[in-house]
């Protein structure tokens, strides 16, 4: 370090150190994209199968909503008319949100380990901790987690995904409807995939119903009345579906717990399940920041993604992976969905 000159304010100093955590933030961020690729095999029929699906349903509901609900609607006029109009835009707008969350879902890949010598398996490495990565999440012996499949040291909350056939950063669960994993890059998407579904459906499926009862009472043609049926009971039971699914993420999503982490302390401890706190909880707040960004204006918008790489997370506490369990039977769980995930 040279002697700061004389015309060197303190705060100019300060100001230097942090560039290069920064820097190598960054370094880290671009290894990240140039090793996040998706497998060949995510095209195959069976993959692609259930995302035909879903663009099937979602278009089916669409069509049979615009055309045997708002059209006639916007046929007629005053406060049917007005409620038409309502109606187009709102679930415009919803549907929109949903295909822009869904497209970014299945485009966003959700993040694997950089193949940098930081990360790498190699014999050198093997067994030690590379200084300068701390680890809250080790196997049972105290060395760092690795991927046998990828050969790369595993990230704190990064788990092998067999289908994808790589690990994924702060992998939350494989989801065959977006032929993808949801992880650290693109949770933010699929929780408002999840949100604007619930309330697509929700809106339709309430709105819609007066449609419904007055094709059953006037005299409607059959095909008409035969859609509207058919739209208003897939609508009802999607929404429902959905909302319960909903409402899990929200509950994952203010314990600061990823559903890969559910799942194992579930199997571990069934009883303590719902009180023990995750070791990343920082606060329901915090833990609104880390999966839908920093900015609250833009937390319903699919932009401003939360910060950091997924290689490193804050955590309330530095040792055990779940705070009020013991290390060990912690480090025995990982290394148990080290092999499933
Ligand atoms: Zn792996
Ligand atoms: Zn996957």
């Amino acid at each position: 370090m040279q002697t700061p000159v004389p015309d060197q304010t303190p705060r100019a100093a300060i100001q230097a150190k942090p560039t290069e955590e920064e820097e190598e933030r960054i370094a880290d961020s671009q290894a990240i994209d140039k090793a996040s690729k998706h497998s060949p095999d995510r095209m195959k029929f069976t993959n692609v199968l259930p995302f035909c699906f879903v663009v099937v349903i979602i278009t089916t509901l669409y069509a049979i909503y615009i055309k045997f609900h708002c059209l006639p609607l916007l046929e007629e006029s005053g406060g049917n008319f007005e409620r038409g109009r309502i109606d187009f835009v709102v679930v415009n707008v919803f549907s929109l949100m949903l295909v822009v969350c869904y497209t970014m879902c299945i485009v966003v890949h959700p993040g694997t380990v950089p193949n940098t010598p930081k990360w790498r398996l190699d014999e050198e490495s093997f067994g030690h901790a590379e200084p300068g990565v701390k680890m809250h999440e080790t196997k049972r012996t105290g060395e760092r987690r690795y991927c046998k499949w990828c050969a790369r040291y595993k990230p704190d909350r990064c788990h092998h995904c067999r289908v994808c056939k790589q690990c994924i950063l702060r992998m939350d669960h494989h989801c065959p409807w977006i032929m993808n994993c949801v992880g650290f890059r693109n949770h933010k998407y699929f929780f408002l995939l999840v949100l604007y579904s619930g309330l697509d459906c929700s809106y339709v499926g309430i709105t819609m119903f007066s449609s419904v009862q007055a094709s059953i009472y006037d005299e409607t043609p059959f095909l008409t009345m035969y859609m509207l049926v058919f739209g208003e009971t897939l609508c009802t039971l999607m929404a429902l579906l959905v909302i319960v699914f909903l409402s899990f993420h929200v509950w994952l999503m203010l314990r600061a717990t990823t559903t890969i982490e559910f799942c194992e302390k579930a199997t571990k401890e069934t009883r303590e399940v719902m009180s023990t706190r995750s070791i990343y909880d920082l606060g329901r707040y915090r833990n609104v920041l880390s999966v839908l960004g920093p900015y609250p204006l833009f937390w319903f918008a699919p932009i401003c993604t939360p910060l950091g790489n997924g290689l490193s997370f804050s955590s309330s506490d530095s040792t055990p992976l779940l705070a009020g369990t013991s290390p060990q039977t912690d480090a025995s769980g990982v290394r148990l969905r080290t092999a499933t995930h």
